[in-house]
């Protein structure tokens, strides 16, 4: 192999990848390993920080290996990761004091609730973009060092670091030498101002988070370190959480694109400007990045159950035999015989923020087959897309014009088309969907000035735009439908 490339490592939830892009932004070869996952008890998810190194580094070497290239052919290195999962290690011996614990932990909760308690919520919210939750990396840090002995004394002596794994795997790659994070991964801490983009004196404060371990916090295309690595110095040049990576994957660079992706749950984050917009609508605003990888600001809302519901008809129901089966069954009925599913299995998220709520399956007649179940199931992840959608709209004060889609189960084109039907908005499926990896390539590439955003517009492929054919009327009908099964589920169990 002759050329120079960008390597994006994407250090997920379950594994590790490594990804080779040519200079031309074509994805060359792609590795990737799972790690470890402990669940040490009921509602605990901790990973192993220093295996998450020693797999990511072999994923790395594999690459190049398998592609014959050497560490000198790379250029440089973008990195995307997990969000809001929490390491801290001992600045001296290089070795986690903890386990890392992960975004899906709720060990914390108490602490929230402590926290919900003394009334601060409110200031975190119109500080940080976010709502008090176990989620967030801020209560994890405190849950460390108030827990490991010795912890808060060696913190106070300058001894610990704290970092998501994006500081985490730079201070690994830069022997020690680059403490640092960027803006959208510093944005889901719960512990960064994102309106004065400094860290917060106050929160840190109420949490008891010392100011002396925390990264420094840098836009996500600039210069991060070096990985030092077969006598050659790469520099590490991108760095972007999952979700605003994908963002930028997607060339969502402008005030009002957005984009979803379609996995176990959904992901919607749109893109709102150089302002700050604080949601009246139970959404979050985070940091996410513009046309040159700086920082600007987004609107986040998550959606608890999507692709999930698909795999409750494959294991749970049985009634089908794969995810994609789902499509020609739901394809081949004319409508969907009044029969809406609500798959409220964990209670509702964004902007129903209704933990009471449970799944439902309404208007079921004797004509009711097993087809209007599959078609009102994967219906359901559009109309809870539409949902979020009409919030962000509202929110940001303008409406949508184009929704970029990803994740496994945008491969659908029922689902997209229906999608797009229920939206009134097109809806558009890239070639490539591994737009998280492409993001964190992008933004080392805008910082090595070998690409900028109208060529990264021009490269992104579309594979297939999906324009609405129902009438508003319709659309009307359907959607009003929804909302009234809706109201059904909430508070089904008692608090
Ligand atoms: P995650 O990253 O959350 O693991 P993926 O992006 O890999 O998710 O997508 C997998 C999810 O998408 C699964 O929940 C699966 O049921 C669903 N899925 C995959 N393909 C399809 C399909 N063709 N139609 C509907 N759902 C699908």
């Amino acid at each position: 192999m002759n050329g120079k490339y960008i390597v994006a490592l994407d250090q997920g939830t379950s594994s590790c990848r490594a990804i080779l892009v040519s200079q031309q932004g074509d994805i060359v070869a792609i590795e990737q390993e799972e790690f470890t996952q402990h669940f040490p008890k009921a509602g605990w998810v901790e990973h192993d920080a220093e295996e998450i190194w020693e797999v990511q580094l072999k994923m790395f070497r594999q690459l190049l290996h398998n592609q014959g290239i050497q560490a000198g052919d790379v250029l440089g290195i973008g990195i995307t990761n997990q969000r809001e999962t929490t390491v801290v290690w001992n600045k001296h011996t290089g070795q986690p004091i903890h386990k890392a614990i992960v975004w899906q932990d709720r060990r914390t909760a108490p602490i929230c609730e402590d926290i919900k308690q003394s009334g601060h919520d409110g200031y975190i919210y119109e500080n940080t973009g976010l709502v008090v939750d176990a989620y967030f990396s801020g209560t994890k840090v405190k849950w460390i060092l108030d827990n490991v002995p010795d912890a808060r004394a060696m913190a106070a002596k300058g001894d610990l670091c704290f970092g998501t794994m994006d500081s985490w795997l730079i201070w690994k790659m830069t022997n020690g030498k680059s403490h640092v994070t960027d803006y959208t991964n510093a944005s889901r801490t719960m512990l960064y101002n994102i309106r004065t983009l400094e860290w917060d004196p106050k929160i840190l404060d109420l949490i008891e988070v010392p100011a002396g371990i925390l990264p420094r916090v840098q836009p996500s295309a600039s210069e991060f370190g070096l990985f030092e690595i077969d006598d050659v110095s790469i520099p590490i040049c991108g760095v972007a959480g999952d979700q605003q990576s994908a963002l930028f994957g997607q060339a969502c660079f402008s005030a009002g694109m957005a984009k979803n992706t379609y996995g176990t749950g959904c992901f919607l984050l749109m893109n709102v400007g150089k302002e700050f917009v604080q949601s009246k609508n139970g959404l979050l605003t985070t940091l996410c990045c513009d046309a040159n990888g700086q920082v600007c600001y987004g609107l986040e809302g998550s959606i608890f159950i999507a692709g999930a519901a698909i795999q409750w008809l494959r294991d749970g129901l049985q009634v089908i035999e794969s995810s994609p089966d789902s499509e020609n069954i739901a394809s081949a009925v004319a409508d969907n015989h009044d029969v809406v599913v609500v798959p409220a299995f964990a209670g509702l998220g964004a902007p129903y923020w209704n933990m009471y709520a449970r799944g439902a399956i309404f208007g079921l007649t004797r004509g009711t087959e097993r087809s209007h179940l599959i078609k009102g199931t994967l219906d359901s992840l559009a109309y809870q897309t539409r949902d979020v959608i009409d919030a962000m709209a509202e929110d940001a004060g303008q409406p949508l014009e184009m929704l970029k889609v990803d994740g496994g189960a945008c491969a659908n084109s029922y689902l997209m088309q229906f999608q797009a039907d229920i939206l009134g908005t097109p809806v558009e499926r890239p070639e490539v969907i591994e737009t998280t990896a492409m993001g964190a390539a992008y933004l080392a590439g805008i910082t090595l000035g070998l690409w900028n955003s109208e060529l990264i517009e021009s490269n992104r492929k579309v594979d297939r735009v999906f324009k609405s054919t129902m009438s508003e009327e319709e659309r009307k009908s359907l959607y009003t439908q929804w909302k009234k099964a809706v109201e059904r589920t909430l508070d089904w169990v008692d608090a």
